[in-house]
């Protein structure tokens, strides 16, 4: 089991950056570099291996044989906790938002021999009330049980991470937000004279502040609201031609949900010259690709 976290824990190594030439960035002061997550390994999806090393840790070190979470149907971080059980040897339950569905993400989860739950909508928005858990756990003893989106303490210890990989000052390090969690992680790992930019993907997530500041008193960071595109999970077609647009540019996919509205974001924070002297800025592709695979159906 040691030896296969060791061989997860390389691919990490193998960070790379692509510096961005983009013909709508006509600000010759300003560069962005794009720390490329999402090439870090073809299946185990950009942050989601950082948020989710150290809870293996624990769940390994607590003799717990089953990894249990929370996550939509297109969910990246089940995605990634089916495989990661799957070279692990651990067995792994997701508990899955709302009606039962069938789509390319869940039967590789599946696949990956992940037993799938169902929740509704109703009883989902309870799901880490201590009640709920506590019959979880007595109905499974040996299992580890992982927040949504790995968000904890581990999780942001993972994302602390990412940076150590990277050299350079950055003026500005921007990243899509979900649970806030990588966010956080990043404003551990930078020093105050760079600024941390989260773009939410969440409507009116105003709770993000504060979950962030749970895990760190620095003040070097903020949350840009103004970039869901109608909430999280809606892709309307401002969106989707803005990626194929980068794509046709860059040769670089960002997905649906995260990294497009976070880049779309940042281009447009630049030109309305709304982040403060912006000079080298590190975005973040913190992956996700396996979830576009819902623009097919
Ligand atoms: C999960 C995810 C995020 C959000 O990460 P949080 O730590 O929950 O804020 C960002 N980008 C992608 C591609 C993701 O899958």
């Amino acid at each position: 089991m040691n030896e296969t976290i060791s061989l997860l824990h390389s691919f990490q190594k193998k960070l790379e950056i692509t510096p961005l030439k983009l013909s709508y960035l006509n600000n010759e002061s300003v560069s962005i570099d794009l720390l490329r997550l999402d090439l870090m390994h073809p299946t185990l999806s950009g942050n989601k291996w950082f948020k989710l090393q150290y809870q293996l840790q624990q769940a390994i070190q607590q003799g717990k044989d089953t990894l249990l979470s929370f996550g939509g149907a297109y969910s990246n971080h089940l995605h990634a906790m089916a495989f990661t059980g799957k070279q692990t040897g651990f067995k792994t339950i997701g508990i899955i938002r709302g009606e039962q569905v069938q789509n390319a993400t869940l039967q590789d989860c599946v696949n990956w021999g992940m037993e799938l739950k169902f929740m509704p909508r109703s009883a989902y928005k309870f799901k880490h009330e201590i009640a709920l858990l506590h019959e979880i756990q007595e109905a499974n003893p040996q299992c580890f049980i992982i927040p949504e989106g790995g968000s904890n303490e581990e999780g942001v210890k993972g994302c602390e991470e990412i940076l150590s990989y990277i050299k350079g000052e950055y003026s500005h390090v921007v990243c899509a937000v979900g649970t806030g969690t990588t966010m956080a992680g990043l404003i551990r790992s930078t020093t105050a004279d760079t600024q941390v930019i989260g773009v939410s993907a969440l409507k009116n997530a105003l709770d993000l502040d504060e979950n962030i500041s749970q895990y760190t008193s620095k003040q070097n960071w903020s949350i840009i609201h103004d970039y869901h595109f109608g909430g999280f999970g809606k892709a309307p077609k401002s969106i989707i031609a803005f990626m194929k647009d980068f794509k046709q540019e860059t040769g670089i996919e960002l997905d649906r949900v995260y990294t497009s509205k976070m880049m779309f974001g940042l281009l447009d924070l630049i030109k309305s010259e709304k982040l403060q002297s912006p000079k080298k800025i590190l975005a973040i592709h913190s992956g996700g690709l396996q979830g576009n695979r819902s623009l097919l159906v």
